[in-house]
């Protein structure tokens, strides 16, 4: 394997990394199978295919999403204050992201009611958040972190450094 801190090779899985003294499966910078950089992002290796997230419990990342839906940013944000996993918060700022743009992008719809053209855009951003919270649980059920489109960056997502990540 390779340390996910450091990216060295490594034989077998020692507890604790050889050159940079980190738990090997701790970091998020390299993936554990093959070697190549890795972000907190990532979810599946892009060089060679390995999962190198989702090793922990997905149900509260997937919960992040899908209340989202129904709750619009309340459930994200009640599982961003619940939860200590670096990992979970992730999923619920995402998610909270996506909400709070969604917010806003439906008061701009509200606004261009007058000008027609807000029904149409009440209707696309409807018919998004619906597409965009099952595609992230989705994900997230996967074990991946995955990026609302069109969505304002409130809040980063943080190098997970639990070792679940
Ligand atoms: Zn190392
Ligand atoms: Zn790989």
């Amino acid at each position: 394997m390779y340390c996910r801190s450091c990216g060295k090779e490594l034989t077998g899985t020692p507890e604790f990394c050889l050159d940079c003294g980190a738990s090997p499966m701790a970091g998020s910078g390299f993936c554990p199978a093959c070697g190549a950089a890795t972000t907190a992002m990532t979810g599946i290796c892009t060089k060679c295919g390995a999962r190198v997230a989702g090793r922990g419990d997905n149900t509260l990342p997937v919960l992040a999403h899908i209340l989202g839906l129904f709750t619009g940013w309340l459930g994200p944000l009640i599982i961003l204050l619940v939860t200590k996993e670096e990992r979970v918060k992730n999923h619920a700022r995402m998610a909270l992201n996506w909400q709070l743009s969604f917010i806003i992008y439906s008061i701009v719809s509200g606004i261009l009611i007058l000008a027609f053209i807000g029904f149409v855009l009440l209707g696309v951003i409807f018919v998004l958040d619906v597409i965009f919270c099952i595609m992230a649980a989705v994900k997230a059920g996967r074990g991946e972190l995955w990026k609302y489109p069109l969505t304002i960056p409130f809040l980063k997502a943080k190098p997970d450094s639990s070792g679940t990540a």
